[in-house]
């Protein structure tokens, strides 16, 4: 009918068989692909099988639009879509969060913490994506021994110790700190770049 205007979807709720007809499908065509994972499932069992499977596409560099498909609120859908986008390196906005596992060496409750930036950081990241800002890296770490590393590799990062926690911009030490002291400064030091940036 020489219309060519168009996308191509195909989608199985089998992951191997998702990826496998993709890569097929790939080689054959020249049209964009939308790809998803269709019928996940639940928020969670859909976020793993959508993981795996519209992230291993991704990485192949196989798809040029994507749903998540998730038994839950749409608007979920969206925000681990966007997730995944960042996992996979495909979009760099906003900011960038890690925290270590814990292990042994942890003496603070670092997931009540860690839970804590997560939440505090909301906010921030709405504006961060919103205002175009250039991406940054914030870690959150559990010890004294392997957390200062991380800490100070990130643009921003806290590494928690036994008492007191140690505060890290660009990898210069900012000084150490009870650890909920470190929190507010942490968010205090994200409040100045805002300021600073809209100064200049
Ligand atoms: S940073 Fe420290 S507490 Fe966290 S996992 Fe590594 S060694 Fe354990």
């Amino acid at each position: 009918m020489d219309f060519n205007d168009i996308v191509v979807s195909l989608k199985a709720s089998d992951v191997k068989l998702n990826y496998d007809a993709h890569c097929i499908i790939a080689k054959e065509l020249d049209y964009p692909l939308h790809i998803g994972i269709t019928e996940s499932g639940t928020i969670r069992s859909g976020k793993i099988k959508s993981a795996v499977g519209i992230g291993a596409l991704l990485l192949a560099g196989i798809g040029d639009t994507m749903r998540v498909s998730l038994t839950g609120d749409p608007v979920e859908e969206v925000r681990f879509a966007k997730e995944l986008l960042h996992a996979v390196g495909l979009r760099k906005s906003g900011i960038e969060l890690i925290s270590c596992p814990t292990c042994g060496r942890t003496r603070v409750d670092l997931v009540r913490l860690a839970d804590q930036v997560e939440e505090r950081l909301a906010p921030y990241q709405e504006r961060w994506a919103k205002e175009g800002r250039k991406p940054i890296k914030i870690a959150v770490m559990g010890c004294e021994v392997n957390g200062p590393g991380e800490a100070s590799d990130a643009d921003m990062g806290i590494a928690f110790g036994g008492g007191r926690s140690a505060l890290f911009k660009k990898g210069a030490l900012i000084g150490t700190y009870p650890a909920e002291e470190s929190l507010n400064l942490l968010f205090d030091m994200i409040d100045s770049e805002l300021e600073d940036s809209q100064e200049r």
